[in-house]
């Protein structure tokens, strides 16, 4: 509610500010606007999607060029050259995301960079752009027929795009596109087990970034009535990075915090150092650094968490409406054969961490994968899901082969899986972990995110997350952070997460590992209702008792390869299995 009163409170001030301050401040608000449209994309991209780009100014400069030539040149109208504008930055995004997000680490910062700069110098190079001097005679824009001339006029519709946009931006991230984008951040290994195409998503807030930033330079050409590439330059990209980190990565409010305290600070800081030095120069560079490090080194976050704080939300709880039940997958009829492995060899360099392995698992049956530290266990794992595939070997899972799909092309055949080092996003609540483990479960783009016109979906979704959650007796923490929660009960989260995507065979890598006595029998008996629900279990733990316990059969590992397979008393009576797991006991 305070923060619902502060956000009415703000678009008031934005409503009456022109009408009251004087012009050096209208314009100012101006360029924060502008800038803060370009950081809103960058929050999105380097923020919530762990992407970073230096080369934003460049799709501004692509917007802004666009329009002035068009409409210079051609007499084309500024709402056409928009689209026009629009398109040619998809389609460069597109192909420039397409070749750098591949790369992974400092290759993608510097991958921006190169372009950033490589389309800074087209604008300053090509002769019909005007070469340095750039394009003058930009025409105004004209809105329901009345003219946008002064810069008072002007404000209006830079922040209402604004304004806009952070809603849309907030609507994208709070769907299931949105989690699969936040999903992004801790590495793309989870995500993709969970089924999410993470190029497709990579591509999606690439692209998204650049539509904003080429937006921005579109009305700053219109506003500015010329244009030269001196303000798309390399430089100009860095600033908005610094826009978006120190307001707040993966806040979309940030984006505004952000713009506004870089572009207040500049004006005032130009102002004056000269005088406290005595000389001109670019002395608010310098400041800027050392702000920069500091913000770095005191709010990794940036400063939009320090404002929230001081707007508690009060009960902000997301309620998990009834929904109408997703529809479930058919299993496959009990006792027939859901997975076999036959042979499956996975080296890494010359370390041979599982050795020509078979195994197989019925539906409707608990099968443990069992063995000491480094056998291979989870190798095989990684090897069935898909993950980390296996070097050779084949992987049947319902009768298709497998071995050479990727890991969300499996998952959506109906496998899912939890890891021994827990993948959750720790900020996320875990109803929203969970409901990551749907996402196949759901069709909607990012488009009906943005637009809201998904909530039917997004409700059935959390709905399904919520009824797992409860299934797995988490309903008590189902609203609280992932990360809070400790490290056995996540695990639960992971199987959870696992079981909302309606998969006929589970694989859980040490789901008792962390876990006390009561939670352990909890856990036994969640299992055991499932396999008499007909899903097949691939199971990797320590605890013997809980295994022996729970299994119909048993595989021992050692050494990449298979000890022993049997009925869990065969096994613990097989000789060599006593002599390799146990040390050799009497
Ligand atoms: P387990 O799960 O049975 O404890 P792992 O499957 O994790 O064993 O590991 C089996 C062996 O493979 C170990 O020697 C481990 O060091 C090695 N290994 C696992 N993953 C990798 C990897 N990505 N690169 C190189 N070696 C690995
Ligand atoms: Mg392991």
């Amino acid at each position: 509610m305070i923060r619902m009163k502060f956000l009415l409170a703000f678009i008031a001030a934005l409503a009456v500010g022109p009408l009251l301050l004087p012009e050096f401040y209208v314009t100012l608000l101006n360029y924060i606007g502008l800038y803060a449209i370009v950081a809103l994309g960058l929050v999105l991209l380097t923020g919530v999607g762990g992407l970073t780009s230096f080369g934003q100014a460049a799709f501004v400069g692509l917007g802004a060029y666009t329009t002035a030539y068009l409409t210079t040149v051609h007499g084309v109208s500024p709402w056409l050259t928009l689209l026009a504008g629009l398109a040619i930055t998809a389609a460069v995004a597109l192909f420039l995301g397409s070749i750098t997000l591949r790369m992974g680490g400092h290759y993608l910062p510097l991958g921006t960079i190169a372009w950033g700069i490589s389309l800074y110098f087209l604008f300053g190079n090509v002769d019909f752009l005007g070469g340095h001097t750039g394009i003058t005679g930009v025409p105004a824009l004209s809105l329901f027929g009345f003219e946008l001339k002064s810069g008072r006029e002007f404000y209006y519709l830079i922040w209402a795009v604004l304004l806009v946009i952070v809603l849309a931006t907030r609507n994208l991230l709070d769907s299931r596109e949105g989690r699969a984008i936040r999903a992004l951040k801790g590495g793309t290994l989870m995500a993709e087990a969970m089924g999410v195409n993470t190029p497709r998503s990579k591509i999606v807030i690439f692209t998204v970034a650049a539509l904003y930033a080429c937006l921005s330079g579109w009305l700053y050409a219109h506003l500015q009535r010329f244009v030269n590439p001196t303000p798309f330059a390399i430089a100009q990209g860095i600033e908005y990075l610094f826009m978006a980190v120190i307001g707040g990565v993966a806040h979309v409010w940030g984006a505004i915090l952000g713009a506004g305290l870089i572009t207040i600070l500049k004006q005032w800081l130009q102002d004056w150092l000269p005088r406290v030095f005595g000389q001109s120069g670019n002395f608010e560079v310098i400041v800027f650094g050392l702000l920069m490090i500091f913000v770095l080194h005191r709010a990794r976050e940036g400063l939009w968490p320090i404002v929230l704080r001081l707007f508690p939300a009060q009960n902000a709880r997301p309620r998990v409406a009834d929904a109408e039940p997703l529809p479930r997958r058919s299993l496959p009829e009990r006792g027939s054969v859901v997975l076999e492995v036959r042979d499956a060899t996975k080296r890494f360099g010359g370390l041979v961490a599982n050795n020509a392995m078979n195994l197989s698992v019925r539906a409707g049956e608990v099968m443990a994968l069992i063995g000491p530290n480094g056998a291979g266990k989870s190798t095989m794992f990684n090897g069935i899901s898909g993950v980390d595939p296996v070097t050779s070997g084949a992987v049947s899972f319902r009768g298709e082969r497998i071995e050479t799909l990727a890991a969300r092309d499996i998952a959506r055949r109906g496998m899912s899986r939890t890891f021994q080092h827990v993948r959750l996003l720790p900020t996320m609540s875990v109803l929203e972990n969970v409901a990551i483990g749907a996402h196949l479960r759901g069709q909607r783009n990012f488009v009906h995110a943005a637009l809201r016109t998904e909530r039917v979906e997004e409700a059935r979704l959390l709905h399904e997350a919520a009824l797992q959650i409860e299934r797995c007796g988490l309903a008590e923490h189902m609203y609280d952070a992932a990360g809070n929660l400790p490290l056995g009960k996540q695990r639960i989260v992971e199987i959870a997460r696992a079981l909302a995507a309606d998969p006929c065979l589970l694989l859980l890598d040490e789901p008792a590992a962390g876990l006390r006595y009561l939670e352990k029998q909890a856990l036994g008996d969640l299992l055991r209702r499932l396999r008499d629900d007909g899903m097949a279990i691939l199971l990797v733990e320590h605890d013997m008792d809980f295994v022996m316990g729970l299994a119909d059969r048993v595989v021992v590992m050692e050494f990449g390869e298979k000890l022993a397979e049997g009925l869990p008393e065969e096994v613990q009576r097989n000789p060599a299995v006593l002599e390799a797991y146990l040390g050799g006991v009497e």
